[in-house]
């Protein structure tokens, strides 16, 4: 039995995939032979960055600027990867934001920004997905979930509740969509080396690295993988199952 990707030709969203970890998965599956649209929300240059290098490897990305928070948008944004790539076969729900805050003195706007983005942006998206989905009776989605949903953190309720949440849409999904032969998962992410993770590194890198069962960072492409794995052919017997990429940090 050889290991095929079956990625060759797919057409695939990607929210947030301008820097980090959604740049990461753009470029995989480009690279894989999909034909990828990723979003980003407002760093044009970041954006044609990726639109570069992915052409100078010889793959095919198209950037979009669509906030995932904006549900017209979204609705907008779908449709016209729809009409123009004529179906719609793997959407990853990657754009995340933090605003961490001890819970006492978070502020309303860090909570239903975060709230809006991560938990909103998924609505948002699958929504006017999954007719097409539906319609091709294939499909695969995968969510970006975090390691923050499901163990315990000072200062990141609102981040906690998003990924919690992230985690029960997926298996709910997979509920949903299974009879239409729809797969949808998550990859938790650890602690990986993007922006995102940067205040926390610098604040208590010993501190985090030690609770780290493999004693490192992550990098965007250790999640990459897993989320090209859960898109491609030898994840199809695959769904509602939240995979932790995380170098062991949740068994802390
Ligand atoms: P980064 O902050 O490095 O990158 C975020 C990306 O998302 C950027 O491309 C940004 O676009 C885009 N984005 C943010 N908000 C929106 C929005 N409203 N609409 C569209 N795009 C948006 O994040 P990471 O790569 O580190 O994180 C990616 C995912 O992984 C997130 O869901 C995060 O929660 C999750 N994760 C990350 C971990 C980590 O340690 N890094 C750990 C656990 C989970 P722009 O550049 O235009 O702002």
């Amino acid at each position: 039995m050889a290991f095929e990707s079956g990625l060759q030709g797919k057409v695939a969203i990607v929210t947030g995939g301008s820097r980090g970890i959604g740049r990461a998965i753009v470029e995989l599956l480009a690279s894989q032979g999909c034909d990828v649209t990723f979003f980003y929300r407002g760093n044009a240059g970041a954006a044609n960055e990726v639109v570069a290098a992915v052409a100078g490897l010889g793959g095919k990305a198209t950037a979009m600027q669509v906030d995932v928070a904006d549900s017209a948008a979204c609705i907008a944004a779908v449709e016209q990867v729809a009409d123009r790539c004529e179906r719609i076969d793997i959407l990853v729900n990657n754009a995340g934001i933090v605003r961490d805050n001890l819970t006492a003195a978070m502020e309303d706007d860090e909570i239903s920004s975060v709230l809006n983005t991560n938990v909103g942006g998924v609505f948002n998206m699958v929504r006017p997905v999954i007719p097409f989905m539906m319609s091709q009776r294939s499909g695969r989605i995968v969510n970006l979930s975090s390691v923050a949903g499901s163990k315990a953190g000072r200062g990141q309720a609102n981040y906690a509740a998003s990924k919690g949440a992230v985690d029960a849409i997926t298996r709910a999904l997979a509920v949903e969509l299974a009879p239409r032969k729809i797969l949808v998962n998550a990859v938790a992410p650890g602690v990986i080396e993007t922006d995102m993770s940067q205040q926390v590194r610098d604040l208590a890198d010993d501190q985090v690295k030690s609770r780290i069962l493999l004693k490192r960072y992550g990098q965007a492409s250790d999640i990459a993988q897993a989320v090209a794995f859960l898109v491609s052919d030898m994840a199809s017997y695959v769904t509602g199952q939240v995979l932790y990429v995380d170098g062991g940090f949740k068994m802390d």
